[in-house]
């Protein structure tokens, strides 16, 4: 199933253009995250892609980590000059959840569904018919125990 348009790598930068990355093919899913941890660093649409498929192309020397507390899931990169929200790389051994305001091409998925929806704020609005969650849908836990 190696065909062009799977095998053509997707890529993200921060605004300043500092760091960039890419992902040598297309995410697994990707949703909307309405708690406050992805509402505060600006990246409530993130896309997870396999950890093997994420690198660093340029300016890994620019990341800022920001480790909020015990889980795995709040060990958030920003680029350190821009202040762009990158994700979460680096920090699980399957899977990473990478900032779709990062991106510069299609990552060619679209959101699947909506999650944490119990800690939406009263001036956020969903307005499609994609499913909810109240909290994480499952797959890949996101709430587990840190894992390093
Ligand atoms: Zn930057
Ligand atoms: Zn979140």
């Amino acid at each position: 199933m190696a065909d062009a348009a799977t095998a053509t790598p997707i890529r993200g930068s921060c605004l300043c253009g500092g760091v960039a990355f890419e992902l040598a093919a297309p995410p697994l899913w990707m949703s909307h995250c309405h708690c406050s941890r992805c509402r505060k660093s600006g990246g409530v649409t993130t896309v997870v892609v396999r950890a093997e498929h994420f690198r660093w192309l340029r300016g890994v020397e620019l990341v800022e980590r920001f480790a909020a507390g015990p889980a795995w899931s709040i060990v958030r990169c920003f680029c350190r000059v821009c202040g762009t929200y990158l994700g979460e790389p680096e920090t699980h051994p399957e899977a990473f959840a990478i900032a779709a305001n990062a991106l510069d091409d299609d990552p060619r998925v679209r959101a699947a569904f909506h999650e944490h929806v119990a800690d939406l704020v009263p001036w956020e609005e969903i307005g499609d018919a994609l499913p909810r969650f109240a909290a994480s849908p499952g797959g890949v836990d996101f709430a587990a125990d840190p894992v390093r």
